[in-house]
């Protein structure tokens, strides 16, 4: 095909992720002509749905739906392009090797033996983390600020940050987060709590797909991070799993007249005289558009679809130096029936269930993984969906936990051996609670960081394409750079979890990204 036959669009975007259909969505919206080129043979990314065994499924990775951005949601949708939720404002249940397990909503903490003094300060604790969370959450909403060119939005976001701190929160308290934002979680929960099982499950959402302890520091903040999110704390889960939120989102980008095609891998990113042309996909059909927007890993990005050689030197330094280390692995299990919990009813194992006994217990989990090992008694985030969603299991049911920790370096390396020894490990782990769990099981399967970027594309398994910390958030993230979404060559831009503000399905990324490049920013 000569260049003159070649199809020709304003922007292509290289990834269906959730991100590049936000991305897609919004672009198509104002009038672009875009298509989206997944990779694999559905779109969605890391927010998908799959068949787990005959007549059930799961969400692959990501399952609780807990910072979907309200903007994206309302302004492409959602809801009307098919997205519905099969329960929502789950509580969270730590669960305790005695049965005596804590319940935790938004605002109430009960059993586990709680005090009524640790109950008290548990309201008011969370009350305050909703309030600093929805002080800094507009952020998130917004490209990093350019602290030394500030444009006339920057000024506007600094004034804005300033009055809600000073004004919105108050002296005192405003005081209370800065003290705050750098520490880690641990000497948080200390200051302000005495129950090991409630600072467990608090500590296990600051860790929760990263690549620390509690005891590391800065983590305080991704704790934060979680609640900003967009979702207000609740947490969701989809109907017909995560992939369904990805689903609506293509139709949502397919409705404003976005072209999508799986199956279509982009081999590079084409460049001509410091400027993006377009793109040639595996198949070496070619693509030509003066716009191109990676919804990938900076990395895979830069060093394989575009080219070392066409960034300066120091960039690529920087953009192979992102710490992009995952700690989670995902455990699903297809059920002949429904689990026995010691303790806990068929009501409540519709809740997210968490394995978190304290925060010993979870830096001692986390300490393995400095050594290439996989924790011996991992942690645990686990979903039990096909309990409020029948469509996802014809008969029984399904179980799903993220699993922490996992490296993604492991010692001798992830052969099929080491797989099936720490799929029991996690199984005798789940048995300690529900001791039944073993004869019910008709599949098991385990996948592992390293599984995440073969499968997925998550290099080093990191599900925010690089870890969510103080040194890559913000202007830093993924690189400053980078961090408004343009790169440093004409017409090329990153809209994925490893921009600005992060992971998690949430599409703040695509909708900032859509943004930055409808306003021309380069
Ligand atoms: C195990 C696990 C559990 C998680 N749990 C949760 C959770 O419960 N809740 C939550 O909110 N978040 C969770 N997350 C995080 C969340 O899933 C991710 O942060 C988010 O899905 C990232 O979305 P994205 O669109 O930015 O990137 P991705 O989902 O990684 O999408 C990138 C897309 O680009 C495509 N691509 C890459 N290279 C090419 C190429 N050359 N050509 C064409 N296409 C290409 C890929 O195939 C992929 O579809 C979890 C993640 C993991 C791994």
């Amino acid at each position: 095909m000569t260049k003159e036959q070649n199809k020709t669009y304003d922007v292509i975007i290289v990834g269906g992720g959730h991100n590049g259909l936000v991305c897609a969505g919004y672009l198509a919206k104002a009038g672009k002509n875009v298509v989206v080129l997944e990779a694999e043979k559905q779109v969605g990314g890391a927010a998908t749905t799959a068949e787990l065994s005959y007549g059930k499924k799961v969400s692959h990775c990501a399952h609780f739906l807990n910072q979907l951005n309200q903007k994206v949601s309302k302004d492409l949708n959602l809801s009307k392009h098919g997205l519905k939720l099969s329960a929502s404002k789950l509580a969270t249940i730590a669960l305790s090797a005695d049965g005596n397990h804590l319940h935790l909503t938004k605002d109430s903490a009960t059993g586990g033996g709680i005090s009524e003094e640790d109950a008290t300060n548990y309201k008011q604790f969370m009350a305050l983390m909703h309030d600093y969370a929805g002080t800094l959450g507009f952020l998130l909403d917004i490209p990093p600020m350019d602290v030394f060119n500030m444009d006339w939005d920057d000024k506007k976001a600094a004034l804005k940050l300033g009055w809600k701190l000073r004004f919105g929160l108050g002296a005192e308290k405003m005081s209370e987060l800065l003290r705050m934002i750098g520490m880690n979680i641990r000497d948080v929960l200390d200051d302000e709590f005495d129950n090991e099982l409630l600072k467990g499950a608090l500590a296990f959402d600051a860790v929760l797909g990263t690549h620390t302890g509690p005891y590391s520091a800065g983590n305080f903040l991704t704790f934060l991070y979680r609640l900003a999110g967009g979702n207000n704390g609740s947490v969701d889960i989809p109907e017909g799993g995560m992939g369904a939120v990805s689903s609506a989102m293509a139709a949502a980008a397919i409705a404003n007249g976005t072209e999508i095609r799986t199956n279509a891998r982009v081999k590079s990113i084409d460049v001509d005289n410091c400027a993006v042309t377009g793109v040639t996909l595996e198949s070496g059909e070619v693509l030509i558009a003066p716009i191109v927007v990676s919804n990938a890993h900076l990395q895979t990005t830069v060093l394989d679809m575009v080219g070392a050689r066409h960034f300066e030197a120091d960039f690529v330094k920087r953009a192979t130096d992102i710490r992009t280390r995952g700690a989670a692995a995902k455990m699903h299990i297809a059920l002949k029936d429904v689990p026995e919990f010691n303790g806990l009813s068929k009501d409540d194992l519709k809740n997210r269930l968490v394995i978190s006994p304290g925060q010993q217990e979870l830096e001692r989990a986390f300490n393995h993984i400095k050594y290439g090992e996989v924790s011996t008694e991992p942690m645990m985030e686990i979903s039990i969906p096909s309990l409020v969603d029948a469509s996802l299991a014809e008969n029984g049911h399904v179980l799903s936990a993220t699993v922490q920790y996992a490296p993604y370096n492991l010692k001798g390396g992830w052969t099929d051996q080491a797989k099936a020894a720490f799929l029991e490990t996690c199984i005798d782990r789940l048995g300690q609670f529900a001791p039944n769990i073993r004869a019910l099981i008709e599949h098991a399967e385990l996948i592992t960081p390293k599984d995440m970027e073969d499968e997925f594309g998550l290099v080093g398994g990191n599900w925010h394409h690089g870890e969510l910390t103080l040194d890559q958030m913000l202007m830093l993230r993924p690189v400053p750079e980078a961090s408004r979404y343009a790169l440093p060559l004409d017409g090329m831009y990153i809209c994925g979890a490893g921009a600005h503000p992060g992971g998690g399905v949430m599409g703040a990324a695509g909708r900032n990204a859509a943004n930055a490049i409808l306003k021309g920013d380069q």
